[in-house]
């Protein structure tokens, strides 16, 4: 895998395509810099070799040119971060740009213009990939969170760096943590998989059914597997269309001897609010007009001891509606239980929007190994797919 630290920088500008689509206030500051923190120690190691650096993102949706989408915003925030004062310009391709390329001195750091507000980005046009390909010697992706989308700066843009091109230490450290969860992994290996639906994650779970020894299946996800087992599951969320598939899943994991756990008990609710009246009920025995919102006690105690026999655990999706402290329970135990055995040397990936939503809120960053940058490109690299960003680099 062709990194960063096979390349020498001195003298060379590094074209960087970075994720930093990063959330602003109204005032357009930025609200959380951790994508700008990752990319650091890719940008600071070329600095360091003695080149310089041109950075290309997107920024938001926007339609063509927009004030509001500019990568202005975050000048200062970059330059803060990175220690070096950041220079701006206002396009990401054309003479203009090229010119300031030129005039870029080993140890500084341009920061191009939105490349959203060309149709040709996410278009991933030949053209405008070869005019990108004008701004750099050297050609970096660092940006894991858009490494699933066929771009012109995350993909069509490599095959102009023949023997150019590497992963930064972001996405190469995405890419391996991965590699030690599926393919090089220490057994026993534990995938947990909440959230809402079965159907947003059906082709992770079988695509990970071989390679892991258990997965626990938590969050709104479970009651279409509990309700297929024939349990009473009230009015929790279900998808009844996904029943058949759900069975199918439960046959597969069965054929490759791979042990599925669902809750044995939830803290079940009389509404979808966090002022309902709640009990513990068996998982499978849920009243009418009630519906299961997180795990019950028994199950976190269950979860929790097969995360400590562990050594390989990746969890993507809350295990109940953690947003609501009344049914964060699960979540933060299941939390707790990673962690725990993170500090006796299993590896810890988690992924998945709301698990680092949750994660963060539970203040666990740092006691697991692993915390992706990316929702959808970890779901889709989960499911086996190659991701464009990745192949592009690897042809
Ligand atoms: P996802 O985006 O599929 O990972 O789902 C995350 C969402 O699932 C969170 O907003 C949770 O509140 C929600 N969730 C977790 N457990 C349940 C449950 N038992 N019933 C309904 N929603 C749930």
């Amino acid at each position: 895998m062709p990194t960063i630290n096979d390349f020498n920088f001195e003298n060379k500008k590094a074209l960087i395509r970075v994720d930093f689509n990063v959330p602003l206030d109204a005032d357009f500051k930025v609200t959380d810099a951790t994508r700008i923190e990752s990319a650091k120690p890719t940008i600071l190691k070329i600095l360091e070799d003695g080149g310089s650096c041109v950075l290309m993102s997107h920024l938001g949706r926007p339609k063509g040119v927009s004030a509001e989408f500019s990568l202005q915003h975050i000048v200062e925030t970059v330059s803060e971060i990175i220690g070096v004062q950041v220079k701006f310009i206002d396009d990401c391709v054309g003479e203009k740009v090229e010119q300031a390329v030129n005039e870029l001195e080993s140890g500084e750091i341009l920061l191009l213009e939105n490349l959203r507000f060309y149709d040709e980005e996410k278009k991933g046009d030949v053209d405008f990939a070869e005019q990108l390909s004008k701004l750099g010697d050297i050609y970096v992706n660092d940006a894991f969170g858009t490494a699933h989308r066929a771009h012109a700066s995350t993909t069509t843009i490599a095959q102009f760096f023949e023997g150019k091109k590497c992963f930064g230490l972001l996405l190469a450290k995405e890419i391996e943590s991965i590699n030690k969860v599926l393919k090089d992994s220490k057994k026993p290996v534990t995938a947990v998989i909440g959230g809402a639906k079965v159907s947003s994650k059906i082709d992770v779970i079988k695509n990970i059914i071989p390679k892991v020894d258990n997965i626990i299946i938590g969050g709104g996800m479970a009651f279409t597997f509990l309700k297929v087992k024939g349990g009473k599951i009230g009015s929790s969320l279900v998808e009844d269309d996904k029943l058949e598939l759900a069975q199918e899943i439960l046959n597969l994991a069965t054929n490759s001897g791979t042990r599925i756990h669902l809750p044995i008990d939830v803290i079940a609710a009389d509404a979808f609010s966090a002022d309902a009246n709640t009990q513990i009920v068996p998982a499978n025995e849920i009243p009418d007009g009630w519906m299961g919102l997180d795990v019950g006690p028994k199950t976190n105690v269950g979860f929790s001891f097969i995360i400590a026999e562990s050594q390989t655990i990746l969890w993507n999706g809350p295990l109940g509606v953690f947003e609501m402290p009344v049914f964060a329970n699960g979540t933060i135990e299941l939390g707790n239980a990673i962690a725990d055995a993170t500090d006796f040397g299993s590896f810890s990936l988690v992924g998945g929007g709301d698990s680092v939503a949750a994660v963060k809120q539970f203040n666990l960053q740092d006691r697991v190994s692993y915390v992706s940058t990316g929702g959808g490109a970890m779901l889709e690299m989960l499911e086996g797919k190659t991701l464009p960003g990745i192949e592009a680099i690897l042809k």
